[in-house]
């Protein structure tokens, strides 16, 4: 049996850090949130939005998911879309893949794997993912690593697609609200976050 007690101590002993270094560090934030951008990424727990970035409570809406997808279909990911921009009024949308990725992976693996045959929620997920790879898989393979993280960058550009034809996104900008969107992705190795894809508007930025 597990227990909760390394998290609450660890818990315990971050917010007493906190208070001792700022007093209103949680009274700042207490009646309201005022997140300046919205954090779509990977639920892979080596990709923690908030630490990585250096952000504070307040600071990232986040929503994460197996292999940071936007599907239109999706009312977990429609609706964080719809609140943060229209309710929180983010002006930024940052959608951050990372190198290494095991959803990725396993959509690359599908063939040749079990989840082929199963109809469960996460063989559907890959399913999907697999699709919006599209021609990338076709590509000359390289080394598995390699391929691996070229495919990585090939579903941000996918996902950021998605993104950016997304009805809020959409109505955010015809009614002239700023809102810039980034395509990222994150390198395992040296913990730096790389630019991918920008636009801020509905057609594509030059
Ligand atoms: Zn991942």
């Amino acid at each position: 049996m597990t227990t909760l007690k390394p998290l609450l101590a660890k818990n315990r002993s971050w917010a007493l850090q906190r208070r001792e270094r700022n007093p209103d560090y949680f009274e700042k934030y207490l009646h309201q949130q005022k997140p300046h951008s919205l954090w779509i990424g990977c639920s892979d727990s080596r990709v923690p939005a908030e630490v990585l970035t250096g952000s504070h409570p307040g600071e990232l809406f986040v929503h994460r998911n197996i292999a940071n997808m936007v599907v239109d279909g999706d009312d977990n990911l429609m609706s964080v879309l719809q609140y943060a921009i229209i309710y929180l009024g983010v002006k930024r949308i940052v959608l951050c893949g990372h190198y290494g990725c095991g959803g990725v992976q396993a959509a690359i693996d599908l063939p040749q794997s079990p989840l082929a045959h199963e109809d469960s929620a996460l063989a559907r997920r890959i399913a999907a993912l697999r699709q919006a790879l599209g021609d990338g898989l076709s590509d000359e393979p390289q080394t598995a690593a390699e391929r691996l993280n070229r495919l990585v960058e090939v579903n941000v550009l996918a996902q950021f697609a998605c993104l950016a034809a997304a009805a809020p996104v959409r109505d955010a900008w015809r009614a002239g609200q700023t809102l810039d969107l980034f395509g990222c992705v994150y390198d395992l190795q040296s913990g730096h976050l790389k630019e991918l894809i920008q636009q801020s508007a509905e057609e594509s930025s030059p």
